[in-house]
């Protein structure tokens, strides 16, 4: 899901049969995480505002914590990647999660996908930091299923007016490129071992 934090989908998803994953994925030049950080651009946006109120815990952890950053893109990078990690928090406490979680029938990611270069970074929780994922090898999931969750977080940039159209070419052809890498995958006791190892360092 788009970190937009769409609880209702929540439920559906831990129940569904057969998800064992689920995604929070943020992206650069993120509109919903802007108008975050300018509440006042949002005034003729009701909808919009009364959606990101779930982000409240996100403003106040970046007031807090880094009122130092006064660049714009680097506060708003920072804000993006502050918000994935409050909606995984946030995630934890559901129900429904917590129980999936306890009986490791559930994994739960963060990632912040970088239009600019088309890399997608998850956070590592040992590390505590975000790194960047080569290929798809972090899931169970191939680069066709990788590429249509990153797509999502198009529309966002879209809808804003913040991604040019000639941008927006780029970033497709990027993931169409990701979903013919999925025809030469590599096998998925391949994938499951680099993860393992990503885990382990
Ligand atoms: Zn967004």
């Amino acid at each position: 899901m788009h970190a937009g934090g769409e609880a209702v989908a929540i439920e559906f998803a831990v129940k569904a049969p057969g998800v064992r994953d689920i995604v929070i994925c943020g992206h650069s030049h993120c509109g919903a995480m802007a108008g975050l950080l300018s509440p006042e651009t949002l005034n003729d946006l009701p909808a919009v505002r009364s959606w990101l109120s779930y982000a409240d815990s996100t403003r106040r952890i970046m007031r807090k914590n880094y009122e130092h950053i006064f660049e714009a893109d680097a506060r708003l990078t920072a804000t993006v990647e502050g918000n994935v990690l409050v909606q995984l928090e946030h995630l934890r406490t559901h129900s429904s999660v917590a129980v999936a979680l306890a009986r490791k029938q559930l994994n739960i990611h963060g990632w912040v996908y970088k239009f600019e270069t088309g890399q997608v970074f998850a956070y590592h929780p040992i590390r505590g930091q975000y790194v960047l994922i080569e290929g798809s090898f972090l899931l169970d999931l191939d680069e066709r299923d990788m590429a249509s969750i990153l797509r999502r977080t198009l529309d966002c940039v879209v809808a804003r007016g913040v991604l040019p159209a000639e941008r927006r070419d780029e970033v497709e052809a990027g993931l169409l490129e990701r979903e013919q890498q999925s025809e030469s995958r590599r096998s998925h006791d391949d994938r499951e071992e680099q993860w393992r190892t990503l885990r382990r360092s």
